[in-house]
């Protein structure tokens, strides 16, 4: 009898990634977001003040602006996400979580997922080291821009900052961050050489 043709492990990780995709919109649709208003919620959420607006939501999700107005005005309307004026920035606005859009942000589906990462004990560092290699490979391929956080940027100045609560100097903001903002994204990140 004739084997089955073997899968290259290439085209396997690539099933894997979409039958995960799959399953995580599905728990997406039945927490009563739809994929791309968990994104916002998750990147609001993860990014850093300079990052935290509609232009970076829109390079980050490699969208059109009027997707993501639409997607923050729908999460506006369920009270999940606020706006406010930036300072010095005219009519720009940053956008922020409200205390109802982090209870939501509580209940992720991807919780679950984590969850399973961590059955993979140490394998699953390893496991993220070579998605993301696997992610600015595609970003790449596809002419993104690649998002970071401080530690991997080239403008990045540790222990630089003036005080003991803002320790590290951003060389391209002019500006000092907490060791927490640092670990945020960044829409300006540059990777380092
Ligand atoms: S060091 Fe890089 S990642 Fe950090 S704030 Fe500056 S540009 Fe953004």
């Amino acid at each position: 009898m004739e084997s089955p043709a073997k899968i290259p492990p290439a085209a396997a990780v690539a099933g894997y990634l979409d039958r995960l995709g799959r399953l995580i919109r599905a728990r997406e649709h039945e927490a009563g977001l739809n994929p791309a208003q968990w994104e916002a919620l998750r990147y609001i959420a993860r990014a850093n003040r300079f990052s935290r607006n509609p232009t970076a939501l829109t390079a980050w999700f490699g969208a059109t602006k009027g997707t993501i107005s639409q997607t923050l005005i729908a999460l506006e309307r369920k009270g999940l996400v606020g706006k406010e004026r930036r300072s010095g920035r005219g009519r720009a606005v940053s956008v922020f979580l409200t205390d109802g859009g982090k209870a939501v942000l509580a209940r992720d589906p991807l919780v679950d997922i984590e969850a399973a990462g961590v059955a993979l004990g140490g394998d699953a560092a390893r496991l993220a080291g070579l998605l993301a290699a696997l992610l600015n490979e595609v970003q790449e391929m596809s002419g993104q821009h690649s998002f970071g956080n401080c530690r991997t940027c080239r403008f990045f100045a540790q222990g630089e900052g003036e005080s003991d609560s803002r320790p590290h100097r951003c060389l391209l903001l002019k500006s000092d961050f907490e060791q927490e903002e640092a670990a945020r994204i960044c829409v300006k990140h540059e990777p380092a050489a």
